[in-house]
């Protein structure tokens, strides 16, 4: 990038101004991470100060049995199968219970489109997880599911919100957004929830006084100006509604050999690679710039490991995912020592080794508690700190 366009960019940021589409190619173009990271920690900054929040929740899938084939996707069986499974009631209920001595706060529950389960599964497991749990806040389902659930039981997504708020679902989840430009799209998903579709359900709960998440699949074979075209989408939405609460860059991964018969899901792993750490880190400083209007960029570490997650607290991030105690989607895929488990003391301490106020929120983003602002770095220095992976 020449200097002229990076004074201008520079100049844009620090007034405040908002980016078009073409100064979001532009900062895609720019190798200058330590800019980037300049750029997008002022945005960060302005915005939250230097706290990082977090919440104490637990992923759960239901069932991993799906009736679409995503080209990405290493977590979907087909029924049948060999590790396919669909959990009861009561499996569910257990499952999330052995979490209560965590202080767990949020349940998170996105499922494949199963083929034959009932419409009634879905409003039910969340009364009987509400009635065992009721302090703990339901984020479930993307706007794929919402749009699955229509089909499957002929009703509106606005009959399904309302019957679903009345069983205790406090948000939707972020996913099924993956990359919203059609020329990417075709190839990598397979359901039949669009850009249309994920946005009037999204739009839709924000009317009903939701927040929720917004995500991107990024790192397969979509193009930089891609990414941008999703955000603007997403911000030009946000500027209606005022919804979103916080976005989430998510990398897409590899399918690394771990189902029960061997097979690799993952279709177009042949002719891709992952993002490196660094790409992510641009990804997550270009987000934080060009999505102006949300709130909150989250880091989800399962995806992008530790020491990642504490880089990108400098790159824009403010946000990192909970305690996950359990999550198959993606954890599926990973094969680098990432742990799948983090309890709230190694999160304090991931945050406050990064210079940073950890600050644990609840699923609306209220605050639960804020703690001590980071230790003196001499203090830190003392002892021995632990190396993330
Ligand atoms: S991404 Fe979701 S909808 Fe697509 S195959 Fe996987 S589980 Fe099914």
């Amino acid at each position: 990038m020449d200097a002229g366009l990076k004074r201008e960019l520079e100049a844009k940021v620090y007034a405040g101004e908002r980016l078009t589409r073409e100064d979001g190619v532009a900062l895609y173009d720019s190798d200058d991470l330590t800019w980037l990271g300049r750029l997008a920690h002022h945005k960060r900054t302005e915005l939250n100060g230097d706290r990082v929040m977090f919440n104490v929740n637990r992923h759960l899938n239901l069932t991993n049995v799906c009736s679409a084939s995503c080209a990405y996707c290493s977590f979907q069986r087909k029924p049948g199968e060999k590790d396919a499974y669909t959990m009861r009631i009561d499996e569910a209920v257990r499952k999330a219970k052995e979490m209560e001595d965590e202080q767990l706060t949020e349940l998170h529950i996105v499922n494949g489109l199963h083929p034959t389960l009932p419409w009634r599964y879905y409003p039910k497991v969340l009364r009987e997880l509400k009635a065992a749990l009721p302090t703990v806040k339901l984020k479930c389902f993307t706007a794929t599911e919402v749009q699955w659930f229509e089909k499957i039981s002929g009703l509106s997504a606005d009959e399904i919100l309302d019957e679903l708020m009345d069983a205790g679902l406090e948000s939707l989840t972020g996913g099924g957004a993956e990359i919203f430009d059609w020329e990417v799209r075709q190839h990598i998903v397979d359901h039949a929830c669009h850009w249309e579709d994920w946005s009037r359900i999204h739009a839709l709960a924000h009317r009903k006084g939701m927040k929720t998440p917004a995500t991107m699949l990024y790192g397969h074979i979509e193009e930089p100006r891609h990414r941008v075209d999703h955000v603007l989408r997403l911000r030009e939405l946000q500027d209606e509604t005022g919804g979103f609460a916080v976005f989430i860059p998510l990398r897409y991964q590899h399918d690394f050999v771990d189902s029960a018969d061997g097979k690799i899901r993952n279709r177009i792993q042949a002719r891709t690679t992952m993002a490196s750490p660094a790409e992510s880190l641009k990804t997550f400083a270009v987000s934080r710039l060009l999505f102006d209007n949300v709130p909150h960029v989250k880091n989800f570490w399962v995806m992008h490991g530790l020491s990642v997650a504490q880089l990108s607290l400098n790159f824009g991030v403010d946000d990192l995912d909970g305690s996950v105690v359990e999550y198959k989607i993606t954890h599926d895929a990973d094969s680098y020592g990432t742990p799948n488990t983090m309890h709230r003391d190694d999160l304090l301490h991931l945050i406050w080794d990064a210079g940073f106020q950890p600050v644990e929120r609840d699923t609306r983003y209220n605050v639960v508690r804020e703690y001590d602002k980071a230790p003196s770095l001499a203090e830190r220095r003392a002892e021995p700190q632990q190396v993330w992976a």
